[in-house]
């Protein structure tokens, strides 16, 4: 799908979201990501919004990324004998390993790791943060806590443990078997939930055999802190702004948003803002003012892509929402303000030759009259590292590989352009990347592209080429060398 913006959209799917017709006007309207919430609907209807989303990229033409959402060691309490209890402020109250059913002084907590790890004065904070507990004594199977914030506590709530790092394995048995239905699928993304250090990541990237690239969800203050090394060996990150709002103080999510976004942008890796950003939109067909202003404040960020949630999962206005981002998106991006912020925060940490043709190409499309900038990329490497530039231009890449199509769709500004069958000879393929851009409707006969490449063709990490190039193909044919 043609696209008038740069920033990518990450629709999830849920009950509202199901059918073919739904999920093709998803796209048709904005959406180039698709998010599968492992955390909710079974395997079979995990298979089946997978089939549809296929068959609308068969139907259209139009490559879509498929973004797998592992839920992540989610740590939960047990039952109360009356389904659920009032927690007031400056009670006792404790957390064990008992199996009887909770009361208005204990609960289970059935995860011997926790106990473990916590120390007094560490918090722990039931049903996203609602309820605070302090530990006030602690041991091998219980927390004894006074309450800091009261509220309902019932059955099953989720526990956040923000204070400890948790030596909890990164990924559940579901997780893996979650994992291992998506790969077999064929997703081409996988985020993982409250990563808590580099190594979470390389046992779910050990598991994937590169069959899915991988994205870390920085929701926990752990991930916070080792972001630099997460980063190193994600794929991908995402903001997940709706579990960090509640392992840190929420005032902390803003300044962590800025700082992420930046630091994947100079790692040249798709970053994702995520949660709340049009949450209104569950209910209404309008946003408010603070929520259009929230998805701005992210594009104009530089962030590749921005997300909705429960909005097109569960919501009543799933096509409002991503049209809504859709239009927000183009405004931004239209506003001279954009352009500047964006140029003023390219942070040129140059090493290698691809490093230098992609700021070439850039130089040259935004100082003579180019029309698009066609790169050849095989692992998708070089269409990044275009994307980091951030090119006034649109970017077109140009794969063989449907997984490397598929994967790009996530990042900022890049068309996709799958390649019949492997291209061998330059001048070939400054025929396909013209054709690509009349086709797409990006270039026309008379317009110049800058093309890149490495030659020899097919080997990854090589970029060695770039050429300014006619679109009309007699013109090519006459000045092109072999
Ligand atoms: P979730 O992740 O929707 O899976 O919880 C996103 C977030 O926490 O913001
Ligand atoms: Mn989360």
């Amino acid at each position: 799908m043609r696209r008038l913006r740069n920033v990518k959209i990450v629709a999830t799917l849920g009950p509202a979201s199901n059918d073919y017709e739904m999920i093709r006007k998803l796209h048709e309207a904005g959406a180039d990501v698709f998010r599968l919430n492992m955390s909710h609907g079974d395997h079979s209807e995990i298979k089946a919004r997978h089939e549809i989303i296929r068959q609308v990229e068969k139907d259209l033409d139009s490559p879509i990324a498929i973004l797998a959402d592992l839920q992540g060691p989610k740590l939960r309490v047990g039952t109360f004998a009356n389904g659920e209890e009032e927690l007031v402020e400056g009670a006792a109250f404790r957390m064990d390993l008992d199996e009887a059913e909770g009361d208005e002084s204990r609960v289970r907590l059935p995860h011997p790791e926790i106990f473990a790890a916590l120390e007094v004065g560490a918090h722990l904070l039931v049903n996203d943060g609602k309820i605070r507990l302090e530990v006030t004594a602690c041991g091998a199977d219980f927390a004894d806590c006074v309450v800091i914030a009261g509220g309902t506590i019932s059955n099953r709530k989720g526990v956040n443990v923000p204070d400890v790092v948790l030596p909890l394995a990164a990924l559940s048995d579901k997780d893996r078997a979650d994992l291992e239905f998506v790969c077999q699928l064929g997703v081409d993304w996988l985020a993982l939930s409250f990563v808590q250090r580099a190594e979470d990541v390389n046992e779910a990237r050990e598991l994937a055999q590169g069959r899915a690239a991988i994205l870390s969800k920085i929701e926990k203050p752990a991930a916070v802190k080792a972001f630099n090394e997460i980063l190193e060996v994600s794929d991908g990150i995402m903001v997940a702004r709706g579990d960090l709002g509640v392992e840190l103080p929420v005032q902390n999510v803003p300044p962590i948003q800025k700082q992420l976004i930046r630091k994947c942008r100079a790692a040249a890796k798709p970053v994702i803002v995520a949660t709340q950003m049009l949450e209104s939109m569950i209910e209404s067909p309008m946003p408010t003012r603070a929520e259009v202003s929230d998805v701005a404040t992210a594009i104009y960020e530089g962030t590749d892509a921005i997300m909705l949630s429960a909005e097109s999962a569960a919501g009543s206005y799933p096509i409002e929402a991503v049209t809504t981002m859709n239009n927000v998106a183009i405004e931004v991006e239209d506003d001279p303000t954009y352009q500047e912020i964006i140029e003023a925060s390219r942070t040129a940490n140059r090493t290698t030759v691809a490093d230098g043709i992609v700021a070439a190409a850039r130089e040259i499309a935004e100082t003579t009259d180019v029309k698009a900038i066609c790169c050849f990329t095989q692992s998708g490497t070089t269409a990044l590292l275009t994307a980091r530039e951030r090119p006034r231009v649109p970017i077109i890449a140009l794969t063989p590989l449907v997984g490397t199509a598929r994967r790009l769709c996530l990042s900022w500004g890049t068309n996709v352009f799958l390649t019949g069958g492997d291209v061998e000879r330059f001048k070939m393929a400054v025929v396909g990347a013209a054709r690509a851009a009349r086709m797409m409707g990006l270039a026309e006969e008379a317009d110049q592209i800058v093309v890149t490449a490495g030659v020899p063709f097919n080997v990854t990490g090589s970029t060695n080429i770039l050429r300014v190039a006619p679109c009309e193909e007699r013109l090519i044919f006459r000045t092109d060398p072999e």
